[in-house]
């Protein structure tokens, strides 16, 4: 399996080299060649453990890991309670007729643990086969969680250093403290006075930066992502929806073949992407309902084919969410092209260029096929808190941005009168955003500067539910980064990182 370029003028490379990369050369995002079909053999991939499924689909990907090194990268990502807190990864639990596939039980408690517990493992691997002795840089941005995710799987990996880019004020108290409290020699942490847009931004720009990376590469230094631009993020993230369609399988909800809905809390595009890709590959989805918060671009862009970023940026209580410039969107604009059938790679390449430029110039494009795969929706804040309050008197507690996805499936329902198996897939834990899950399920206004601790503490009293690991002691661990800059000083704090 090779990878290519969504602007078509990379050339192809292994899968070990897309993920040291991370961004492809030509500024595009790597995908799959081609999709493999596992429609005929669903039946032997139902009963198997995480570990054993992810091993099973990653090695239709990663064709140039060996056996023994996949084997090795799935154990160790996927084991209990090293990494995870729950033995069966990603459990499934049913609510009011719902399916939730909990994919928060991993060490940071949200859903990026899944990818980022393997990214170290296959990006190490394929750094000692392509490139021995080089120096990574792991350059994120993050919205929130991918950070503390990313911190936690690459803190004290040899070889590499990792930096995080922050919005300073769009994030959660307890996702801040959580990063900034990391340890690690090899840990970076930089606030910026901006939103996560200006910090991906500033991110790709630094990626692309020819001076910069030629400066490098003199001292045996690369840059790479874990963010979802990186394909080894977004392919690990293919498992879950297997394996959710396998425990319905196992209990007998479903027949193979039947089909089901899955239902995504989106902002990046990677998580309900990576639902894409399954379906490509032959797992039995009818829609991927793509739920959004108040920054609706994506609803917008799903139902009209006009993707206009002009518009208001709005902080939520989803902040993981709140995102304009959805990155993934690229790859699924380049896969829906290439489908058509008759057009090439390089032909695909130049309208996603197009379509780029017009988004970086103009603010907006306009794609011109039809993206039946989707259904799109959004909530405002009064509606996600109903939500949350919803399935709290179903006796399920959830977190924000779950509630978004939650809303949506009650909105996909009215309007389609679908009665499939709806699968919503539950990105976090609802102590990672206490106050407004407390504030909302008891009807109590958010108090502020009572700190993230206060709500935790009620949250567990109010719910019985345990407060994860991760999550407790935070207040008593010491704050380790306290860089802060405009977007504009990225690039040079970063350049003092690597000297
Ligand atoms: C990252 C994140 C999302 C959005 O996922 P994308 O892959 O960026 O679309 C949703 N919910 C939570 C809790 C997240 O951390």
């Amino acid at each position: 399996m090779n990878y290519i370029s969504t602007r078509g003028r990379a050339t192809k490379v292994r899968a070990g080299q897309a993920i040291i990369q991370g961004i492809a050369p030509d500024g595009g995002l790597y995908v799959p060649e081609s999709f493999p079909n596992i429609a005929n053999n669903l039946g032997d991939l139902i009963n198997l453990p995480y570990n054993e499924l992810a091993f099973e689909i990653l090695k239709l990907y990663l064709t140039d890991y060996s056996s023994a090194e996949l084997k090795s990268a799935t154990n160790g990502a996927y084991s209990y309670p090293n990494n995870f807190y729950e033995p069966s990864i990603a459990p499934l639990k049913e609510s009011g007729g719902l399916y939730f596939l909990e994919l928060f039980h991993g060490r940071t408690h949200a859903f990026k643990d899944i990818a980022l517990s393997i990214l170290p493992y296959l990006l190490t691997t394929a750094l000692n086969k392509e490139r021995p002795g080089e120096k990574t840089i792991i350059l994120v941005a993050t919205s929130g969680d991918t950070g503390k995710a990313a911190l936690e799987s690459f803190a004290g990996i040899d070889g590499v250093t990792i930096v995080v880019v922050y919005p300073e004020d769009g994030v959660s108290d307890m996702q801040k403290l959580q990063m900034l409290t990391q340890e690690g020699d090899n840990t970076h942490v930089i606030g910026i006075r901006g939103n996560f847009d200006d910090a991906q931004t500033g991110v790709k720009g630094i990626f692309n930066n020819e001076a910069l990376k030629e400066a490098m590469k003199k001292n045996n230094q690369a840059f790479s992502s874990a963010n979802s631009i990186n394909i080894g993020r977004l392919l690990p993230q293919i498992v879950y929806y297997v394996y959710a369609y396998a425990q319905l399988a196992e209990k007998n909800i479903i027949k193979i073949g039947d089909p089901v809905d899955f239902n995504v809390p989106t902002g990046n595009f990677g998580n309900i992407l990576a639902g894409y890709y399954a379906k490509k590959m032959g797992l039995p989805i009818n829609k991927l309902i793509c739920a959004s918060n108040q920054n609706n671009i994506l609803f917008d862009f799903l139902r009209t084919g006009t993707y206009d970023s002009n518009r208001r940026f709005y902080t939520t209580m989803s902040p993981s969410m709140d995102i304009l410039i959805s990155s993934n969107l690229e790859r699924l604009l380049f896969h829906i092209a290439a489908d058509k059938g008759d057009t090439n790679h390089v032909q695909c390449g130049d309208l996603i260029n197009s379509l780029m430029v017009d988004l970086q110039t103009k603010g907006e494009y306009n794609f011109p096929y039809p993206m039946g795969d989707f259904y799109a929706s959004y909530a405002t804040e009064e509606e996600t808190r109903t939500a949350l309050a919803d399935s709290y008197s179903n006796a399920y507690v959830i977190d924000t941005h779950t509630a978004v996805g939650f809303n949506a499936c009650k909105k996909y329902q009215m309007e389609k009168g679908s009665n499939l198996p709806h699968i919503v897939v539950s990105t976090a834990s609802p102590f990672k955003f206490a106050s407004d899950v407390y504030a909302a399920i008891s009807g109590k206004p958010v108090e502020e500067g009572s700190g993230p601790f206060y709500y935790t503490n009620l949250l567990a009293d109010k719910t019985g539910l345990e407060i994860p690991n991760g999550l407790r002691g935070l207040d008593e661990k010491s704050i380790r980064h306290t860089s802060i800059c405009d977007p504009c000083d990225m690039l040079a704090s970063i350049e003092k990182i690597l000297q």
